[in-house]
Parts: C-alpha cells; structure tokens; sequence
C-alpha cells in the first residue's frame, strides 16, 4: 500500500465530464489498497474522490486548514482528519506523508500545488512519481506552455522526464505503481 496524494479542483461549478474521474480515481486507489491522502475538503472533485474511495472501502487521509474548514467543509469520508494552521502546514504535511502525487484538474490552488512538486522534483528534493490526469485535454495548453518554456532553455528537462501525463485515472496508478515498484529494485 502506497500513500497516494491527490490535487484536484475544489469547485462544484465545473462541468459533468470531470466528477468521474475524480470518482474513478478515488474507487480505483481503494481498491488497489492504496491510502488517499487530499486537502480534507468536502467540495469539488475533492469530495467527489473522497467519498468514492471511501464507499470502496479505501483510507482516507484529509489536510485542511482550520480557516478552510467553513469554505471547503469538512470530509466525513476522511478516516483522518489532519487540521492544520495554516496552508504551509498542509501542504508540509501532503508532501512529506506522500509517496507519489495525481494531479487532476483544478483552479489556482490545484497548479499550485503541482508546481511546487515539479519543482521540486527537478531540484532532486524527492524522487516521487507524479502523475497528471489530461481530461479531455484539459492541461493541453499547460503543456504547451512548459514545451516553450524547454525549447527556450528556461526548463532542464522535457516535461514528460518529470511528470507521466496520462488520459485516464487508471492509467495514473498504472504508472505509479510501476514507478514505486522500479524504485525498489537495487540499481
Ligand atoms: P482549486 O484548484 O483552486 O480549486 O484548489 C484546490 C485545492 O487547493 C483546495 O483545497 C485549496 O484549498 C487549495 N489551495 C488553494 N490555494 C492554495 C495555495 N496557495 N497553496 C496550496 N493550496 C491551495
């Protein structure tokens, strides 16, 4: 069982396509015995992932900032509940509990989040897997932008040597699963 950190959209406004992922993901990570670890709110494909993944019988591990809890709510589907003061803390703890990081789609806090992990990555603080789930499309024109950002020498590495991009959430844990795997193994 591998801990699983999850970035996804906090937002109940988006459109239909997206809530089944976040639900494929959650149900998916239960049932390959995988721990779910998240921002701890009830909104979004947040919830929608938590509580699939909890329905499936999976760990459920939540971060939230106490001032986030009245506007994210707070995830009865969360076995943990880890509330924290404040939004550095959260993301101290969803990073060093992690093994391996999904990113789905998401607003400002979700790229947020994901560039700090890449970042991170390139500079050789951690060597987890990362994973982003391309629904439809939706980081296309992200991806675009790091391609400009590699052509011009202002990146070391294509994006595709840090981050699997893949279509669907099994595929994602297709990947980790593979990456943590290889990570064992004696080099
Ligand atoms: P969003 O993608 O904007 O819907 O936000 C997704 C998650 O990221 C939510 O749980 C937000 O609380 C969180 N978030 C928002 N802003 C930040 C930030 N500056 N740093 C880290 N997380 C954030």
């Amino acid at each position: 069982m591998s801990s699983i950190c999850v970035y996804c959209s906090s937002s109940d406004a988006i459109a239909d396509t997206y809530p089944p992922v976040a639900e494929a993901l959650g149900r998916e990570l239960a049932r390959r015995g995988h721990e779910l670890l998240y921002g701890g709110g009830a909104v979004g494909l947040m919830g929608v992932m938590a509580e699939a993944a909890h329905d499936a019988g999976g760990t459920v591990t939540g971060v939230i900032p106490a001032k986030l809890q009245s506007r994210e709510g707070i995830a009865y589907d969360a076995d943990e509940l880890i509330v924290t003061d404040t939004m550095r803390e959260r993301k101290r703890i969803m990073y060093q509990q992690a093994e391996a990081f999904v990113v789905l789609p998401g607003g400002y806090g979700t790229v947020e989040e994901f560039m700090e992990v890449l970042t991170l990555k390139q500079l050789g603080y951690h060597d987890h897997p990362i994973a982003m789930v391309n629904v439809d499309g939706f980081f296309e024109t992200l991806l675009s932008f790091f391609a400009e950002l590699r052509e011009g020498q202002f990146a070391r590495a294509p994006i595709t040597d840090l981050v699997h991009v893949v279509p669907a959430a099994e595929t994602a844990l297709d990947r980790l699963e593979r990456a943590l795997a290889q990570d064992g193994l004696p080099s």
